[in-house]
């Protein structure tokens, strides 16, 4: 539909060197012969973001086969194991990391190559893939069990972009910026809804703070999507300073929980840029809520705490997801209680290759978030019922703790965990990093938490590091500290 509509602009990449929306669609149909010839029934890309990555999602489309982007990052073991749980795949990979996927017996070609190949394979033909077929396989992180391969479909992918995007409703100058990896449903999602609004895609493969600002501004970006650990780094370098992005109009976050105190000092430094919080999963095709900057701006000037405080919810769920949370044995809860939530809707995938789904009969997806609704429909997303500690059968949400540690200004990260205990059944460990140049004691911080909540949420054990474990996208590896933490109690 791009590509019909105004075949000369612009799609990806910069403005006087970029790929337009026909180069795109034609170097999409080259991918398509490529895979057809091969035989190959999945296409393996390990690679950065960048412009191969449309060419190979719309490639993988038309040639009716699903892309499966990994993580370049996993080690050689880690990605041949990915491999194998592939069938007939044709790899591409990044000149960096094709060596890894030789003598694998795949068939393997580099993404430069696969450009230049796709680019003068001219156009094919086929039927494509229909809305039933698999469009992506997205492995989960893996962080605390096996990675399982998240299945959608273009039926999945097309609901979503169809509930929330209006086609063409950008201006013909918009361009956003991706910093997301291609292996995360935030890099999937972000191309097919700018791609759909007509907006210009410029990526950044590798983000700092600085060559973050640098794109914004050389290249006139209107709007952007960071995980929260690049908003943390973006306020930290700024230190004060305005960001100074003119052209910035919309900066959406998500991925991960924002801590409040990053979101405020992103506020300030971001004083003309619209905010918006994205909340989904992998398994729901991305965004299910959506705060927007008007949902921002009203709680920031509202006398009425129950509206200033949806400044930190995920806001309203998007149009045709359902919603609902359940206690543990599944019993629908009322607004301002607690509990799992679980969703509905054409969006909503819940598949995974080869597994179980954790979908109910009627079809809803069990998300493992704790949250809440207020009276108005605004989702307070609380964390994962996994991180939950239980001390002395009080059920503690670490996000709590760490928000009030985050508040003492020596504290720059944070990060809490339960430790098995045989007294207490979980003890609470904290794990701070402190800002630079500055010192603090652990007795000092128990206090400071203690003044502010109740003394069995004080934490049990304060641990300093230099800095904290998250995936590129921004999650904390809460699984890794737990390890850290008893293994430092034993040697103790
Ligand atoms: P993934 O499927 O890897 O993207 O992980 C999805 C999980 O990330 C969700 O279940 C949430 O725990 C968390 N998450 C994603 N976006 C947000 C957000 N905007 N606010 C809070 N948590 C989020």
């Amino acid at each position: 539909m791009a590509a019909a509509d105004d075949p000369d602009r612009v799609a990806t990449g910069p403005l006087n060197a970029g790929t337009t929306r026909a180069e795109l669609r034609d170097a999409a149909a080259g991918v398509a012969n490529l895979v057809r010839a091969v035989g190959a029934e999945e296409l393996v890309f390990a690679g950065l973001n960048g412009p191969a990555f449309p060419v190979l999602l719309f490639g993988a489309a038309l040639a009716g086969v699903p892309l499966v982007p990994v993580n370049y990052r996993l080690s050689a073991q880690a990605l041949a194991g990915l491999l194998d749980r592939t069938e007939r795949p044709l790899v591409v990979a990044d000149e960096d990391f094709a060596g890894v996927f030789a003598g694998s017996g795949h068939d393997v070609i580099t993404t430069a190559d696969m450009l230049h190949k796709a680019r003068t394979a001219g156009p094919g033909g086929g039927p494509g893939a229909s809305e039933d077929d698999p469009a992506v396989l997205l492995f989960t992180s893996g962080t605390t069990a096996e990675p399982k391969a998240a299945v959608l479909r273009h039926r999945h992918l097309v609901n979503y972009i169809l509930q929330t995007v209006e086609f063409g409703a950008a201006d013909p100058h918009d361009a956003t910026l991706v910093s997301v990896p291609p292996y995360h449903v935030a890099g999937v999602g972000s191309l097919l809804s700018n791609l759909y609004a007509g907006r210009r895609i410029v990526h950044l493969s590798s983000f700092t703070p600085q060559s973050w600002l640098r794109l914004v501004r050389e290249e006139r970006i209107t709007s952007a999507m960071v995980v929260p650990t690049m908003l943390a780094r973006l306020t930290e370098h700024l230190d004060g300073r305005s960001a100074e992005v003119p052209s910035l109009r919309s900066l959406a976050y998500g991925g991960a929980r924002m801590p409040p105190t990053v979101l405020e000092a992103a506020l300030r430094a971001f004083p003309d840029t619209g905010f918006t919080n994205a909340y989904g999963l992998t398994e729901t095709s991305s965004t299910i809520a959506l705060l927007g900057p008007d949902d921002h701006r009203a709680a920031l000037s509202s006398d009425d705490p129950a509206v200033r405080a949806r400044l930190h919810s995920a806001g309203l769920m998007v149009p045709g997801v359902e919603a609902r949370i359940a206690s543990f044995d599944g019993t629908a809860l009322s607004p301002g209680h607690s509990g799992e939530l679980w969703v509905r809707g054409p969006q909503v995938s819940g598949e995974y290759k080869g597994a179980e789904s954790p979908r109910d009969e009627d079809g809803w997806f069990r998300t493992r978030d704790l949250a809440h609704f207020d009276s108005a429909g605004y989702l307070f997303i609380e964390g994962r019922a996994d991180d939950t500690i239980i001390r002395g059968g009080e059920n503690i949400a670490p996000a709590e703790v760490e928000d009030a540690l985050l508040r003492h200004d020596a504290v720059r990260e944070a990060a809490v965990v339960g430790l098995a205990d045989q007294e207490w059944g979980e003890r609470i460990a904290a794990f701070v990093v402190v800002h630079e140049g500055t010192e603090v004691d652990g007795e000092t911080l128990r206090d400071w938490v203690r003044a502010r909540l109740r003394g069995s949420k004080t934490p049990d054990l304060i641990v300093f590091r230099d800095e904290l474990p998250y995936t590129p996208t921004g999650k904390l590896l809460r699984r890794e500290l737990v390890r850290v933490a008893a293994f430092e109690r034993n040697e103790a």
